[in-house]
């Protein structure tokens, strides 16, 4: 029975299959396959649109006219189209959706369709094998009927079995029932998807409907799209005209421009063939200007070597003229000093300060003459008393004027071009530059100051720091002349100070300043002094003067109770000594530079000093006087000069001998009270000064003028002084050396006028 149930089964699913191959799927597939038949369409044209399109682009991008407003027109179209397209996207992938959903539900449908038709056929089957069951059962029973005994029991059998297959049939139905309830359901489920397949269908014939409206959408976007272009192709070919025409009449302009500069050309050529005329005939230049250039520098190198050479030669020229007229120079400047003698004399006369007091004691005795600087007059006891110094300097001369510097100008003078050193200006210090100059070419040079004490000695050599005397100018000067020659020669500068007192020689920078020196002739034989003990400083500028000076000033500060008061009672040496070396010649020289305060000149023996005031009055005479006989004697060219009659002279002896220079600064006071030593000093000043130079004053006899009357000078009551007798302007009796003196001074006179 089973066997023969499951043939059927598999004869009614064969069945099935065939009827199912007939029909050819369900309506639902059919539906399916359409769809997608029909999308595919849909996608095969939206191909062929995206084509077109993309053909119209390129069409598009190659029209002319990019700028024409229907570019925009287009843009906006095409924006249109793809939000279309995309439209279309989201429709079709909603198509897909329904696509799966409705492939999902028909999978569905045909699965309950084979459960449904597998219960059926097993509904089928148990039904048929029932009712076989019944029949055979009913056949049994009937045959049995038959056989009584045995029915009997058969029935009995059967009643049981029966009773059986009455339960079975119950089951059976029982089940029936339950798999009818179930195909109900099936059909129910059946029903539904019906339904849903139904509304899919809606659904689907809504997207196609939508699809179409987006097609003829796309249609009309299409045609609009066309139109466009047509009209930009219209457009485009307006425009192409509008070019052509405008390039055909520009054109026409162009060709007209042509004939114009063909005719230019036509004129132009001859220019054109002499611009390369010219052009060929500058490049030949070109060509040959490196040759040319370098002709002309080398003469123009010629010229210039040759313009060196002259210069070259007339520098020596001007060189060799240059030393020679420095020879010269110091040739006359030599000459000069000695025609003014190696001894001057100055005098120097104080304004009247506080320190004179009130009163007629204190009223100026002092004149000048207007026309001669080197006259003054006093007024001694109601007499004028006239001197005649080498130069005589006001109370208003400055210490500058007095320290000016020197002026050197060219003058023609007797025919020869000479380099003069011109005395510009009545000033001491012009004398202390000529002075200063000799020092450096290796002379000695003095320098003192005579004087009254108070009359200003010490003003003119020191001076004060705001206003410096001759000593700082001097080495001022000395410094500068050797820092100008520094080219040729090495300098070396010392200095020394010393102090004279009381005949005794004390070295005022030394480390003991009570110690006395001696003077002592050089054991070398050269006959020259030298000074054992003393201190010499190295100095290389002003300020290391400055420095010894104060170092000086301190000591004798410090050894001194009353400064003033000793510095007048002695006298105070400041010695530089100048040794050069000229580099090239190898010639070596050395200059002294004496720079003397003396003690005051005034007469103290006669009013009757007693013990150190008295000696120290003498050991003054004494040193002046000899000061004043070793002056004469020098000035006269007398054979013996008395040196060893004092320190002071004996010191300064190879300063004074020789080819020295002196230069005697007598310094004055104008007060009345003070008119018989100013008297004193003039007369002094005078007597040495009128003992002149030259080939007639040399030989002449001046025997006014002794040591032992220098003494007298000094010592004479003032009215018994011969020069209280002289006529005014001469101090002394000789006529000769007067005469020479009023020469001299019309020649200074006459220069001072050229100068
Ligand atoms: P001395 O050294 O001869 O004793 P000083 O040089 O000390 O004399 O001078 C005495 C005073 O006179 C000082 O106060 C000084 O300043 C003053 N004196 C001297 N000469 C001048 C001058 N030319 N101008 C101004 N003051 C002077
Ligand atoms: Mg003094």
């Amino acid at each position: 029975q089973v066997e023969t149930l499951k043939a059927k089964l598999l004869e009614q699913a064969q069945e099935i299959s065939r009827l199912r191959s007939e029909l050819g799927g369900t309506d639902a597939e059919k539906h399916r396959d359409l769809l997608a038949a029909e999308n595919e369409r849909l996608r095969q044209e939206m191909k062929a649109c995206e084509g077109e399109l993309r053909e119209l682009q390129r069409q598009q991008q190659q029209a002319p006219c990019r700028d024409c407003p229907h570019l925009q027109e287009n843009a906006r179209l095409q924006e249109q189209l793809s939000q279309l397209q995309r439209e279309a996207e989201e429709t079709r992938a909603k198509l897909v959706e329904l696509d799966l959903e409705v492939q999902q539900k028909t999978n569905r449908l045909a699965e309950v369709e084979l459960r449904l038709k597998d219960s059926l056929a097993e509904r089928a089957e148990e039904e048929e094998r029932l009712s076989r069951r019944l029949r055979d059962s009913q056949e049994t029973i009937a045959s049995l009927k038959s056989q009584p005994q045995q029915i009997k029991y058969i029935i009995k059998t059967v009643e049981v079995e029966s009773a059986k297959a009455k339960q079975a049939l119950c089951e059976t139905q029982s089940q029936n029932q339950y798999l009818l309830e179930q195909v109900g359901m099936q059909k129910q489920v059946l029903k539904e998807m019906e339904q849903q397949l139904q509304s899919s269908q809606k659904t689907e014939a809504q997207l196609r409907a939508q699809i179409m409206m987006y097609e003829a959408e796309l249609e009309r976007a299409h045609g609009q799209m066309l139109e466009e272009m047509q009209a930009m192709e219209e457009e485009k070919n307006r425009a192409i005209e509008e070019a052509f025409s405008r390039a055909q009449v520009e054109m026409k302009a162009v060709h007209e421009n042509l004939a114009g500069v063909r005719t230019n050309l036509l004129t132009l050529q001859p220019a054109l063939r002499t611009l390369t005329h010219d052009y060929n005939s500058l490049k030949r230049q070109v060509r040959d200007f490196p040759l040319l250039l370098q002709e002309t520098l080398r003469s123009a190198r010629a010229e210039i070597s040759q313009a060196i050479e002259e210069v070259h030669s007339t520098n020596r020229e001007l060189l060799r003229k240059y030393r020679r007229e420095l020879q010269l120079r110091k040739k006359c400047h030599n000459e000069l000093v000695r025609l003014k003698g190696n001894i001057r004399v100055f005098g120097r006369v104080r304004p009247i300060t506080k320190e004179d007091g009130e009163g007629p004691e204190a009223a100026n005795a002092v004149t000048f003459d207007a026309d001669d600087d080197a006259v003054l007059h006093l007024l001694h006891k109601g007499k004028q008393v006239s001197f005649e110094l080498d130069k005589v300097f006001p109370p208003q001369a400055s210490q500058e004027e007095v320290g000016a510097t020197i002026h050197t100008v060219g003058v023609r003078w007797g025919g020869n071009h000479l380099l003069l050193t011109l005395l510009c200006l009545p000033q001491v210090f012009q004398e202390v530059q000529a002075l200063v100059t000799s020092c450096i070419d290796g002379y000695n040079v003095c320098i003192f100051a005579y004087g009254q004490t108070g009359a200003g000695k010490t003003y003119t050599m020191e001076g004060t720091a705001a206003n410096p005397g001759i000593n700082q100018r001097a080495l001022q000067l000395l410094f500068s002349e050797v820092r100008g020659k520094a080219a040729d020669w090495d300098y070396t500068i010392t200095v020394s100070a010393a102090e004279i007192y009381n005949e005794a020689l004390r070295d005022l920078l030394g480390k003991e300043p009570q110690e006395k020196l001696e003077i002592k002739l050089c054991p070398d034989g050269s006959g020259q002094l030298y000074v054992p003990g003393l201190t010499e400083f190295r100095v290389q500028s002003v300020e290391d003067i400055n420095k010894v000076f104060e170092f000086g000033h301190i000591k004798r500060v410090t050894e001194c109770t009353n400064l003033n008061e000793h510095s007048s009672r002695s006298h105070a040496l400041l010695i530089v000594t100048v040794r050069g070396l000229d580099r090239s010649t190898g010639l070596r020289t050395t200059g002294k530079l004496n720079l003397v305060d003396l003690a005051g000149s005034e007469r103290v023996g006669r009013s009757g000093a007693e013990g150190s005031r008295l000696r120290e009055a003498q050991h003054i005479n004494k040193s002046l006087s000899a000061l004043g006989d070793v002056i004469y004697a020098l000035r006269s060219r007398q054979g013996h000069v008395p040196f060893r009659n004092s320190k002071l002279t004996y010191l300064l002896q190879d300063s004074l001998s020789g080819d020295s220079k002196t230069l005697m600064m007598v310094q004055v006071s104008p007060a009345e009270k003070n008119t018989s030593e100013t008297l004193c000093s003039l007369k002094f000043a005078e007597r040495v000064r009128s003992v002149e130079l030259g080939p007639v004053s040399r030989k002449a006899e001046l025997g006014s003028w002794t040591s032992q009357e220098h003494l007298e000078v000094l010592k004479t009551p003032l009215g018994d002084s011969p020069g209280s007798t002289a006529p005014p302007g001469r101090a002394h009796t000789s006529p000769s050396p007067g005469q020479l003196s009023s020469r001299s001074a019309s020649i200074r006179r006459k220069l001072h006028t050229s100068g």
